[in-house]
């Protein structure tokens, strides 16, 4: 970063030098120019469109202004080529979409293009140069007019490593690789700006067309070339971030993962992930504002309604420039400083399943080529969302019994592990575990029917469940034994809440509706429940011995006892 107080130097020394500067060069070296007005225009026109498309190399534009600028100054002079290479800085750097800390930029081009433009000028002239002169007709001027431009490009290579190291304080060597491809691209272009002065002389505004539509077209075809290299790149980025967010078994990750690769390939301050959760309403499922994820609170958007709600119905994407294009639409919340926004449907099966939305602080920081990358990306992304849904759908299936809904034994036992290892890790001190067998539960089936014992498994599951709340993990262990995980608790708090168990059960009938007996509309049945009680680490150093102790505790404690009981383990 170059600090307020060097910008503020480049600016004073800019307003000290550049205005007097031209001033002066006007007094030394008036123009000729008179009846000139068109010639001029031409040229400038041909320099607009040079200064317009830069060719791209490496992610830094390289301008080759040089030729016209170089014909320009052998024509009409030192003071027209300058202001034509300080109008075409003009453009460079609007086409370059400077922000605005980087200001500062104009003046210090302004300054180095001056610079270059008066010392090559007056070292042109007292090499003995002329403005106008006919260098066929007087060969001796050939050779110095073939040394302005060298002379041009050395001081402007020398002024450009002063201000990268005055300015922005890098010590960059003076033989880089850019050196290398600005000295080649020089010696392509310096020919063409004698050719074009030469033949100007001849044939008047004709040469511009000779030289310049050729050039004005490789400049064109070089661009388009690096645009494809460029989306070519992307579109392989976007396919390995394809495959990264396939192997994403959790929603949640193939979301982070989505966000943070957008990140690292556009501009994004705030993100959102739209959810289509009925025929009317788009629900915000992720949202991160300038790198902080937020809650997600906000209203759901109907259809149509907002950015995001009419990309969802018209299915395309959207992209606005700057806040003054999307005030009047957005319906959604957006952090002030939001400009820039891009917005595209997240189509599955050729339906609409979703909306993603970024914006940038920054005005103009998307383009049309994006759009597709993130499209394409949001396909990806479609594919992997609908992976991981259903992998946790079938994760959470597979944990869970199908009758009361409840945790079933593979879930506890996966859990009692961890619990345990934590445990190992010292992360945690104790853990107790609860084993309950309904009593007799024989006899409820015969004499109520399956169907009926079902309900009351189904009931006590609820029951279970509605007395722990997040003291304990519920979990149904076999067919009518349950399992209740205390994770934080020990043996006497263990066996509070068994007792409180044992009591719900055995103090309250169970309503059934099922029931063989067709006459009565309902009926009720009382059951009790046998509890055995062990805890970690007192009782078992692993959680298999810990069921087991447990379990033991219930048969021997409990059942054996008579029943309706709760009973410890003891060794
Ligand atoms: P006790 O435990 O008191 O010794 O007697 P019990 O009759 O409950 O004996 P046990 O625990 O050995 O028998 C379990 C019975 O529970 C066997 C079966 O009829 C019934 N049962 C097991 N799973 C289900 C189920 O999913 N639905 C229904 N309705 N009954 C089940
Ligand atoms: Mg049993
Ligand atoms: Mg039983």
């Amino acid at each position: 970063m170059v600090s307020s107080q060097i910008k503020a130097i480049v600016w004073g020394i800019w307003l000290l030098i550049f205005p007097a500067g031209l001033l002066i060069t006007y007094y030394f070296f008036p123009p000729q120019i008179a009846g000139q007005g068109i010639n001029l225009f031409a040229f400038f026109i041909l320099m607009f469109f040079v200064s317009v498309m830069p060719m791209v190399v490496n992610n830094t534009p390289i301008f080759l202004l040089q030729w016209v600028s170089m014909a320009v100054f052998l024509t009409f002079g030192l003071l027209v080529e300058m202001v034509m290479v300080q109008l075409a800085v003009i453009i460079l750097l609007m086409k370059l979409k400077l922000q605005k800390h980087e200001f500062f930029r104009l003046p210090l081009n302004s300054l180095m293009f001056f610079a270059v433009s008066l010392a090559s000028g007056l070292a042109y002239f007292a090499m003995g140069g002329k403005t106008g002169i006919d260098v066929i007709a007087n060969p001796q001027y050939f050779w110095v007019a073939a040394a302005y431009p060298l002379i041009h490009f050395t001081l402007n290579q020398l002024l450009l490593s002063l201000i990268q190291y005055t300015v922005y304080g890098r010590k960059s060597s003076f033989f880089e690789k850019d050196l290398v491809w600005e000295l080649v691209t020089s010696l392509i272009t310096f020919p063409i700006g004698l050719v074009l002065y030469i033949l100007y002389l001849e044939v008047g505004l004709l040469a511009l067309l000779f030289v310049g539509v050729p050039f004005v077209s490789l400049s064109i075809i070089l661009h388009l070339y690096y645009s494809s290299e460029k989306i070519n790149d992307y579109l392989q980025k976007a396919a390995e971030i394809g495959h990264q967010m396939a192997e994403r078994l959790y929603v949640n990750e193939v979301m982070d993962l989505f966000i943070l690769k957008l990140n690292e390939m556009l501009p994004v301050d705030n993100a959102y992930i739209l959810d289509i959760v009925d025929e009317n309403a788009l629900q915000l499922i992720y949202r991160v504002e300038n790198g902080q994820k937020k809650e997600l609170d906000l209203k759901p958007l109907k259809k149509n309604e907002g950015i995001s709600g009419r990309v969802w119905f018209t299915r395309k994407s959207a992209l606005f420039h700057s806040k003054k294009e999307w005030k009047s639409v957005a319906k959604e919340f957006l952090p002030d400083g939001a400009e820039s926004i891009i917005s595209v449907p997240i189509v599955r099966s050729n339906e609409v399943i979703g909306v993603l939305l970024l914006s940038s602080n920054k005005k103009r920081a998307y383009e049309k080529s994006q759009l597709m990358i993130v499209d394409i990306l949001c396909s990806h992304f479609a594919i992997a969302i609908e992976n991981a849904k259903h992998h946790e759908e079938t994760k959470a299936k597979s944990e869970r019994c199908a009758l009361t809904k409840l945790y079933n034994y593979r879930y506890i036992e996966n859990k009692l592990s961890e619990e345990f290892s934590r445990m190992q890790k010292g992360e945690k001190d104790l853990l107790s575990l609860i084993i309950l067998d309904i009593d007799h539960f024989k006899q409820v089936n015969d004499t109520y029917g399956h169907q009926s014992g079902n309900e009351i498994l189904c009931e006590l599951a609820n029951r279970l469940t509605n007395i722990m709340g997040n003291e304990g993990i519920v979990a149904r262990y076999g067919g009518e034994e349950f399992v209740i995980l205390l994770p934080d608790a020990n043996k006497e708090a263990a066996m509070k809440w068994a007792e409180l168990v044992r009591q719900t059960i055995a103090n309250r009938p169970f309503n059934l509706r099922h029931h063989m007996d067709k006459s009565s509309r309902s009926r009720t049945v009382h059951i009790t429940a046998s509890i055995g009680v062990a805890s970690a680490p007192m009782d078992a150093d692993d959680s298999l011995a810990l069921i087991r102790h447990a379990d033991r505790a219930l048969y021997i404690g409990a059942k054996r006892a008579g029943r309706n009981r709760v009973a410890e383990y003891v060794k």
